[in-house]
């Protein structure tokens, strides 16, 4: 039932005109070599459904290592090549990658091969693939170039919007699929057809995910975190009573998949509004896993991070989050001069912050943290310690002080010239009666 077409048109369409000429390249060099190439996965897949996805994936019937060499002699970029796994990743100056794989039969058994080595190589590989939809390969050899390879239905399916496996057994030889299938549901708003979720419940039924490595899960979840349909795949991944199979006794409410909205509404909302500052980093997985995890004692919480070997720094920002939230906001209610704000929330993770906006509806509060986000982080003063020496004031510890003096006071508009600074200092340091031209 193999079902091909020429898809050389859609390709020239739609592709970036640097990447089909590197697709052109790549056939040529096949050609000339002797290697036989195809784009695979995602990419062909996204090409379809008229989605971006600049990430090629090739799969070459021969050694892909070799291959790269070859390619990466005509383009600029920088090779990796990974030898015990057969493949290499040419990432280009324009930061389009591009992995070449070397067609593999794998790990599970499946009806004789076809004697047609030519063929039936690609097709291996491919069944191998978790999802039909993933299944689709296109041909870049020269004389075949833009032939399109559907040979387990992949074009019907994602016409259809059907998640769908390849066979029986696929779940329960790779639990981390079911994360996937529920992924692309919900990032393509597809459905994973009637048999496939019967096989999905069945393998989670006989606890394909207590054997999951907790890397492999954590893993499976930052994915998850990534995509923008991260809040429908939580939903759905409560549905199928996910959660509970790997941590007992979370419960994923209405209330809970609201403030994960929020979430990510709020890191939208921050990160247009410092698109052209350079602000510091936030970890998204931070906040949604204190979002999850909130509810939780503290070692449940602690416990969860280690089995999931969440990196110490994220581990951190998820506890002082979880713990602070309810101090920090319950401060915040009686906080009214600028500087008792910025010294409240300076000391404090962004994701810490940004989850109180998330968390609470205390408007009064999520004003102040606003105000605080727009207006008053990172504010300085214009004098320095240079002004302080030019003023004859005996360099020492009173310097950083008298500074920190000076920013409250900017902070709470006492001041606001460098002129008016220099006059605050000269106060601070009468009233302390330091002897300040020693
Ligand atoms: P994304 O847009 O999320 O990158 P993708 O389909 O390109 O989606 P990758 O994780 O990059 O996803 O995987 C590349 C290809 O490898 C997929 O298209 C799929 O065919 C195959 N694949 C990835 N993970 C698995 C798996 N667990 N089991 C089987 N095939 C997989």
């Amino acid at each position: 039932d193999e079902f091909s077409e020429d898809i050389t048109e859609l390709m020239a369409r739609r592709l970036p005109s640097k990447i089909l000429g590197v697709l052109y390249l790549i056939g040529q060099k096949a050609d000339k070599e002797g290697f036989k190439v195809y784009g695979v996965g995602g990419f062909i897949r996204d090409l379809l459904l008229g989605k971006d996805n600049l990430d090629i994936d090739l799969v070459i019937e021969q050694d892909a290592i070799s291959f790269a060499k070859l390619v990466s002699k005509h383009l600029n970029g920088d090779l990796k090549t990974f030898s015990q796994f057969q493949t290499a990743r040419l990432t280009l100056r324009s930061g389009t990658r591009i992995d070449f794989a070397t067609a593999r039969i794998e790990y599970y058994a499946f009806p004789a091969a076809s004697p047609e080595v030519e063929e039936s190589t690609i097709k291996q590989d491919l069944y191998r693939r978790d999802f039909t939809i993933n299944t689709l390969a296109v041909e870049l050899n020269c004389n075949s170039f833009g032939k399109l390879l559907d040979f387990f239905g992949g074009t019907k399916d994602l016409k259809k919007g059907v998640i769908r496996v390849l066979y029986n057994l696929s779940f329960v030889e790779d639990p981390t699929r079911i994360f996937r299938a529920i992924r692309f549901e919900s990032r393509f708003n597809f459905n994973i057809e009637e048999q496939t979720l019967i096989f999905i419940k069945n393998s989670l039924e006989t606890g394909v995910l207590d054997k999951l490595p907790g890397e492999r899960l954590y893993e499976e979840l930052r994915n998850i975190v990534d995509e923008d349909e991260a809040v429908n795949t939580f939903r759905r991944m409560d549905e199928l009573g996910i959660f509970t199979k790997i941590f007992p006794n979370l419960n994923v409410s209405q209330d809970k998949l609201v403030k994960l909205q929020n979430i990510y509404d709020i890191l939208n909302w921050y990160e247009r509004e410092n698109k052209q500052k350079q602000e510091k980093f936030v970890s998204k997985e931070a906040m949604v896993f204190s979002c999850l995890l909130q509810d939780q004692p503290l070692p449940i919480i602690s416990s969860i991070l280690e089995r999931l070997k969440v990196p110490q720094k994220i581990r951190d920002v998820i506890i002082t989050t979880v713990k602070e939230t309810e101090s920090l906001s319950s401060k915040l209610e009686y906080t009214e001069k600028n500087s008792e704000l910025v010294q409240n929330l300076e000391e404090i993770p962004l994701e810490t912050i940004l989850f109180v906006l998330a968390d609470k509806e205390n408007q009064k509060i999520k004003n102040k943290i606003y105000y605080y986000l727009e207006e008053l982080i990172g504010a300085g003063v214009s004098i320095t310690g240079e002004d302080l020496k030019t003023l004859g004031i005996k360099p020492g510890p009173v310097y950083k002080t008298a500074l920190e003096e000076v920013r409250k006071a900017r902070l709470d508009g006492l001041v606001t010239t460098p002129e008016e600074e220099l006059e605050y200092v000269l106060d601070f340091f009468e009233q302390k009666g330091e002897d300040m031209h020693g």
